[in-house]
């Protein structure tokens, strides 16, 4: 059965462990301390690693897990340079076939310019690093208002069952800002129920993730701007929330 683990790590990172019979494939391991544990634990052999950005709570891991496993890592075509490890680019429109799946890439810039995503469209999973949070969004830290937003508008592409893993566990904190937002008593009480689902949802599973895209669809801020200086608006807002 193919299955995707979550390990936690570092503050609020989450590592993905996609499974497939005894073979894992990594996504972004931050730290390789709790990667090793978990893959011996389940006696599982590292495939491959994909790394979505840059950032070091992404990367750091990658050389001690590879003095371990000597496996294939991928990396965003845009910057191979930064990656000391080095791997093998990728880039928009490219289909990564490994440990029985297959992922199609895309590239999601604003958060950092080099960002790329990994669609798994079978299992309709997407591992889209920090271009989306629950009821969020990521920083803006290299990319401009106009690749953000359009990176954040490609979600809507994906059927809306898909479910996103995105790398931090911000959920809570976005919905606080999402109830500053609200200026009727129906959207107040729409996002003190969210609130209480994904509270409930934290305490039985120890984690929001992976987001539901039709549920981002129909409450995240970021995902229902429909223009650039309306998400401009509201992430300067959140910056300073
Ligand atoms: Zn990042």
């Amino acid at each position: 059965m193919k299955q995707v683990h979550l390990i936690p790590a570092l503050e609020d990172n989450y590592i993905f462990c996609l499974q497939n019979g005894a073979e894992a494939v990594i996504v972004d391991p931050g730290d390789a301390r709790p990667v090793l544990r978990f893959l011996q634990e389940q006696a599982l052999t590292l495939s491959g690693i994909l790394i979505t950005h840059h950032h070091h709570d992404h990367i750091d891991g990658v050389p001690d897990l590879l003095s371990e496993f000597p496996a294939p890592v991928w990396i965003p075509a845009a910057d191979q340079g930064r990656f000391e490890f080095g791997g093998t680019p990728l880039q928009e429109g490219d289909v990564l076939s490994l440990a029985g799946f297959q992922f199609q890439i895309w590239e999601l810039p604003g958060h950092t310019l080099d960002h790329i995503a990994y669609i798994e469209n079978s299992q309709k999973w997407i591992f889209s690093g920090d271009v989306l949070f629950g009821f969020g969004c990521g920083c803006l830290f290299e990319g401009t208002y106009e690749q953000a937003f359009t990176s954040l508008q490609r979600f809507r592409q994906l059927p809306p069952e898909t479910k996103i893993y995105c790398t931090h566990e911000y959920t809570m904190a976005n919905l606080k800002f999402l109830a500053s937002l609200a200026t009727t008593p129906l959207e107040e009480q729409k996002t003190k129920d969210l609130t209480k689902q994904m509270q409930t949802l934290l305490e039985q599973n120890g984690s929001t993730v992976p987001l539901h895209l039709k549920e981002q669809l129909e409450a995240n801020p970021f995902l229902k701007t429909t223009s650039v200086p309306n998400f401009q608006t509201l992430r300067i807002k959140r910056n300073n929330f």
